[in-house]
């Protein structure tokens, strides 16, 4: 077989072939002239970069496109199971490298391009950054489309094409803003659109109960209105471009697109009313949910995505199949988290109103067909609706809900009887606090397996929020540790290491994850240190060029890079890191000639716009950086920078540079994290509590090459038992101490010396997050840290450690373990 790209003894497998004009840089250059000429219209004299990417990516596409149907076709045709994966976000980035280093075209690319004096870092730095997603959770489904698509798992990925995507952040004054992104603002090369494939979606109305036969009886849903889900198609191809799935995301279009007479009359706003509402469902990117109408559209988005994406895979399922009886054996859908899960109640509506299934029949059908992945333990989190608006909204569904809970509270009572705790614990109706759906218990029942995202959190599920479920049906809640996948998160946004690697242990890795070990026996060699090192500081290198550019900060490459780069958020604390910073700068400044490891403080993260206190924390963070960046004493032994605007691409600038990883939780609320085992993939020392994945990594890299630091969740628990306050930490800390007071009476904000107040009483009063509690453990394993570091080749050897042991992370061994314990779907090993 012909092998693409690059040369053919450094790759253990080949890579599929492509017909032989994909092959020479001329042939492709030649395409992508084409396709900038005759598709994009432009000239080459007047093509921008991003123009180049336009013309670029479609000619990569095109190599893409035959393996995509022939491997669509030849899974239907075969009677392959499918996989649906719902989830409200993929947090892609770009794309260009992607499909470009699955393909083993990226040498090629780069070749075809220089001789038109394009540059292809340039061209693939013109791509905008698909952020259709917040964090970990739609970073996590984007990975595993790649990981199913180059594990050959037949797969369809279903969410929503939002016009805008998270907010672009700027900073202004050290103050957060949000901005509306525009991704789609130049057009996608990589999406078909299908505007034929559309599904009606309904929404309010009434449902009519039609007596069918003295034993059955109808519903018929007469929806108040009907908004078009149309699809749009992305192919995701697969490692060695073997194997291209799709993602298929649904944008609305209204059903009637003006009226006419209205706008006859002079009426030319009102009379596309109607339009701009319905098409608002695709508008965003989680509304805030804050206003009532904020709360009712993302509950029709929740619907609209998953109505959409049963609807097409039941037309799918029944054209090859003929009835709905063979669902669980064909299909798997796999629920990302409980924003779709009211399609349990719409695969009941399909199979019961439209396809008259009697209700225990569909119900195996819908049980066997459906799982659910746990994302979050967070109270705040656990997604419920009001009983009132899904009435309004979702009628049928809402009598269907009823109809579940009454069957499931029937078979708990027959087994229980008379415990009334038991049954209002288990109800998918919340009572208390207004009768609220309570779509985690929707989606745990109508599951065959519910999973936890880590081993800790797994475990954490079963002990609280699923204690009663996992009591009635053990063996139900299974773990499934996430992972990343390795193609984007070492050998693209990291060649330098991936090709020391490749010299080193060979190639064996790429297609093998944990190969890695392989590092294991190198890592104490004094010659390999030297070349880890080196590629650590071209990284580095790199992201202080960027640093200077975007902040106008100078770092020095030699110190160490500290990096916290995450959503901001109380629990992930990055307030914990801003004041051990401060705390580090009156040390040094009490000591300025001790030898103090040079470190440059690295943040970058967004808050949620309506998260006051989050927003608070990055401007703590930047009045802190103002302080200490200007202060000559501290000279080049400490800075501060926090980059704006973070996103996938932002982080595979980051990662590959970091040095230490910061991934300081409270125990017991990061469900997983997936930001830790990259950082730790490209060779970052992670300091950390015994949170979330944090707990299998230290497994996995040894307690010898993990800072681990804190209060178990066990402990925290306690102490949020007993009440014990803030100060107590606070008053036994006068390393604290004197850093609290220092907020609080204004010091990194002379403009405004109240600003910080609330903050410090927080951490003084309940301190929920244990910042104050976990404060002086988190100094003492900084100290190590810098210990470690000031020995050179210990950390070299840690650093390597880490790398040689992050291979079971990839997200490949994730979703084989999906696939065989919860779709029982047989994959190629
Ligand atoms: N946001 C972005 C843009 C990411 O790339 C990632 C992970 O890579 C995350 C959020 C998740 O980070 P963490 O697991 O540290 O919360």
């Amino acid at each position: 077989s012909v092998k693409v790209g690059r040369p053919v003894d450094t790759l253990a497998n080949s890579y599929v072939p492509l017909p032989a004009e994909a092959l020479d840089a001329e042939s492709l250059r030649a395409a992508i002239v084409r396709k900038l000429t005759y598709d994009l219209g432009k000239s080459q004299a007047g093509a921008r970069d991003r123009d180049w990417f336009m013309a670029t990516a479609l000619a990569v596409r095109d190599r893409i496109i035959d393996r995509w149907l022939s491997v669509t076709r030849a899974a239907y045709e075969g009677g392959q199971k499918q996989v649906y994966y719902l989830s409200l976000e993929f947090l892609i980035g770009r794309l260009l490298r992607d499909g470009v280093t699955n393909l083993g075209l990226d040498h090629l690319v780069a070749e075809a391009l220089a001789p038109l004096g394009v540059d292809f870092e340039k061209v693939r730095q013109a791509e905008p950054d698909a952020a259709l997603g917040n964090g970990g959770l739609g970073r996590l489904a984007a990975c595993f489309m790649e990981s199913m698509a180059s594990l050959s798992i037949p797969a369809f990925g279903y969410g929503i094409r939002y016009e805008h995507g998270l907010f672009r952040q700027i900073i202004r004054d050290g103050w957060q803003q949000e901005y509306p992104e525009d991704w789609l603002n130049f057009g996608n090369p990589w999406e078909y659109a299908r505007p034929e494939i559309a599904y009606d979606i309904g929404f309010g109305g009434s449902v009519e109960a039609v007596i069918v036969s003295e034993a059955r009886m109808r519903h018929v849903w007469h929806p108040a209105e009907t908004v078009q889900a149309v699809a749009y198609d992305t192919p995701v191809v697969g490692w060695r471009g073997e194997h291209v799935n799709t993602l298929r995301l649904w944008s609305a279009r209204a059903a009637d697109p003006l009226k006419l007479d209205a706008f006859n009359f002079g009426d030319h706003v009102g009379a596309l009313a109607d339009r701009v509402r319905q098409e608002s469902i695709c508008k965003v990117l989680y509304p805030s949910d804050e206003s009532p109408a904020g709360q009712e559209l993302r509950l029709k988005q929740e619907y609209f995505f998953a109505s959409a994406a049963l609807q097409d895979l039941v037309r799918r399922h029944l054209r090859v199949y003929g009835d709905l009886k063979s669902l669980p054996d064909k299909v798997s859908i796999q629920l990302n988290d409980t924003h779709p899960a009211i399609a349990i109640a719409e695969l009941m509506r399909i199979c019961v109103d439209l396809h008259g299934i009697a209700w225990d029949e569909a119900w195996e059908i819908t049980q066997g067909t459906v799982s659910y992945t746990n994302h979050t333990l967070l109270p705040e989190a656990l997604e419920s609706w009001a009983v009132p608006l899904m009435e309004r909204l979702l009628p049928r569904h809402m009598q269907i809900i009823y109809l579940i809970n009454a069957f499931h509270l029937d078979r708990i009572r027959a087994k229980h009887p008379g415990d009334t705790r038991l049954l209002s614990s288990v109800s998918l109706i919340e009572e208390d606090h207004g009768r609220r759906v309570r779509m985690g218990h929707l989606a745990f029942v109508g599951s065959h397996k519910v999973n936890g995202v880590s081993a800790l959190h797994s475990d954490l599920l079963k002990k609280t929020v699923f204690k009663d479920f996992h009591a009635l049906e053990p063996g139900k809640v299974v773990n499934k540790t996430n992972g990343i996948t390795f193609r984007r998160w070492l050998q693209q946004c990291n060649p330098g290491l991936t090709g020391l690697l490749t010299e080193a242990i060979g190639p064996r890795f790429l297609d093998e994850p944990e190969a890695l070990k392989a590092l294991v026996p190198l890592a104490g060699d004094a010659g390999f240190q030297a070349k880890f090192l080196d590629v650590k500081r071209q990284n580095k290198e790199a992201l202080a060029a960027l640093i200077r550019s975007q902040l106008d900060i100078r770092v020095d490459p030699h110190a160490m890079f500290d990096v916290q780069i995450k959503r901001i958020h109380e629990y992930k604390r990055q307030l914990l890191n801003v004041l051990e910073t401060i705390a580090l700068y009156d040390a040094i400044r009490s000591q300025p000639t001790r030898d103090w490891v040079p470190r440059v403080k690295i943040f970058a993260g967004k808050a949620a716009a309506s998260y006051h206190r989050a927003k608070q924390i990055i401007k703590l963070a930047h009045d802190v950086a103002r302080v200490i960046n200007s202060d000559p004493t501290v000279r080049n032994l400490l800075k501060v920078a926090f980059l704006p605007n973070y996103n996938v691409s932002l982080a595979e600038m980051i990662v590959p540079a970091a040095d230490l990883s910061e991934q300081i939780s409270t125990a017991g609320m990061e469900a997983s994290g997936t930001g830790n085992m990259k950082l730790g993939l490209n060779g970052a020392l992670t300091i950390g509590t015994l949170d979330g994945a944090n707990v299998e990594m230290l497994e996995h890299v040894g307690a010898e090459n993990i800072f681990i630091f804190g209060m178990t969740t066990e402990e925290v628990e306690q102490r949020r038992r007993d009440g014990i306050q803030g100060l107590a930490a606070v008053e036994a800390s006068p390393r604290l101490a004197e850093v609290l007071e220092a907020v609080r009476s204004g010091v990194f904000s002379p403009d405004d010396r109240n600003r910080y107040t609330d903050l410090v009483d927080a951490l003084c009063g309940s301190d929920y997050f244990m910042v104050s509690a976990d404060f002086d453990a988190y100094f003492e394993a900084q100290r190590d840290v810098a210990g470690r570091w000031a020995e050179g080749a210990a950390w070299h050897r840690s650093a390597i450690l880490n790398t040689a042991n992050m291979g079971w992370f990839s997200s490949d061994r994730t979703i084989r373990e999906y696939a065989e314990e919860i779709w029982q779907l047989p994959v190629r090993k």
